[in-house]
């Protein structure tokens, strides 16, 4: 499989390539050349497989040859070592929960899959060190310093915004040690993000060998069509259409589902739901794409300004706004809105959603409206426990701690303090 870059100004590459190098020489990011339907059999018969091997047929096309078959396997088995259940919430509606897994965020997925890649890749290649590069808004960088702790012959570098991310994600993140260090950045995650790229285009740092692990890059965004089919699987008995609506921030995640679409996964509707970093719903609205400086939420996994993977999205709509609107909505939502869906899921159905979640179900619960027979699922992309400071006061409740949290709460903080680019660039290349 090639890979091209969406500026449509450099090489194309290999899966191995497109990984090692994150974003194209021209700042594009990197697009499959081809997408092929799975097999229309292996779907309506998909209650039949286990997650492995689903995982196996939605990947494989991917990489080509570029992974053995066995080793493939394993690098899916190691992936999912956790479950992805969908929990009824109310009549019709689910929550897909992704975040069972390491460090209780869905970008475990990606994080491990693309990890594994990695060391595949660097395993003849002893002396020559990667070094992952990448912005965090919150839980990108816990489930990378997770999914890459230990790899040999990856560095990890991971930017958050100063006191823009909640102890538990700062923990997950700065706590680990050996081959992971974390930079403080004095500044909001769209500066973390404007370094991160900057470094990747600067010449006088080419040979450090640096790779993104945000959804930008390939091995992260791919595995994310997963947990689609995963839930499909799940619910497909109940013969209906299926609504799928996702808290978006850098819309990888919904990204990966629409490619899930193009596999031949049968989606009839897509909701993107924001909080009020609303690009892409005011684009759905008036035609204009208008990126803006992010403002800080209560879900703050979304506050992006500028979301990298909306131009994937329109590649696979060949640009065409009409076609992509009838299958794709975008609504965006008020922190208020939030919190006061957060207390009425909890009072009416039991259920207690975070406040990305919640911004998912407001979106599905809009988009039902026009669809009363559909059965739809909102994402869940991380444990309320790692937003604690939002969901206790707001439903009163004490959230038990569960161990994969525990273990990192009393553990040291170690950061580095940067305040520009020169300081990250002095800190990659001393
Ligand atoms: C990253 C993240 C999102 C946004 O996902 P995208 O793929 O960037 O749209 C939503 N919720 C949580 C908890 C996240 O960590």
């Amino acid at each position: 499989m090639k890979y091209y870059s969406l500026n449509h100004n450099a090489p194309k590459v290999s899966f191995k390539e497109a990984v090692i190098l994150g974003l194209a020489p021209d700042k594009g990011l990197y697009f499959p050349e081809s997408i092929s339907p799975i097999s229309a059999d292996f779907i309506a018969n998909i209650e039949n497989y286990s997650n492995e091997e689903i995982a196996f047929q939605v990947i494989q096309q991917f990489l080509g040859n570029e992974i053995p078959e066995s080793n493939l396997k394993q690098i899916i088995a190691e992936t999912l070592c956790f479950d992805f259940p969908t929990v009824k919430v109310e009549e019709n509606i689910y929550s897909l929960e992704l975040y069972h897994g390491p460090t209780m965020a869905f970008k475990d997925v990606g994080a491990r899959f693309m990890s594994r890649c990695l060391a595949y890749f660097n395993k003849d290649n002893k002396d020559n060190k990667n070094t992952v590069l990448v912005a965090t808004s919150g839980d990108t960088g816990g489930a990378v310093a997770s999914g890459f702790l230990g790899v040999a012959g990856v560095e990890v570098v991971i930017l958050y915004p100063s006191g823009k991310v909640s102890d538990i994600q700062e923990r997950q993140l700065t706590t680990l040690g050996q081959n992971i260090k974390a930079l403080e950045v004095d500044g909001v995650f769209d500066d973390c993000q404007d370094m991160v790229k900057k470094a990747f285009l600067d010449k006088s740092l080419s040979h450090i060998n640096l790779t993104s692990a945000n959804s930008i890059n390939i091995a992260r965004w791919l595995p994310q069509m997963f947990y689609f089919f995963f839930a499909y699987k799940q619910l497909k008995s109940h013969n209906k259409p299926f609504v799928f609506s996702c808290p978006s921030g850098n819309f990888g995640n919904i990204c990966a589902g629409i490619l899930a679409k193009k596999l031949g996964l049968p989606i009839h509707h897509f909701v993107a739901a924001t909080n009020v970093n609303d690009t892409v719903p005011q684009f759905l609205m008036d035609g204009n794409y208008n990126p803006k400086p992010s403002k800080a939420t209560i879900s703050n996994a979304m506050d992006v300004g500028n979301p990298s993977n909306f131009i994937r999205i329109q590649e696979m709509y060949n640009h065409d706004l009409e076609q992509f609107k009838k299958d794709f909505s975008s609504y965006s939502y008020t922190d208020s809105a939030t919190l006061d869906v957060m207390k009425s899921i909890y009072k009416t159905d039991g259920y207690i959603a975070e406040p990305h979640g919640a911004v998912g179900y407001l979106g599905l619960k809009e988009e039902l409206k026009n669809l009363p027979n559909a059965i739809g699922v909102f994402l869940e992309t991380a444990h309320p426990i790692k937003f604690l400071d939002v969901v206790e006061p707001a439903l009163q409740i004490k959230l038990p701690i569960p161990s994969q949290i525990e273990s990192v709460l009393h553990q040291q903080k170690v950061s580095v303090k940067i305040k520009n680019y020169e300081e990250l660039k002095s800190f990659l290349n001393p």
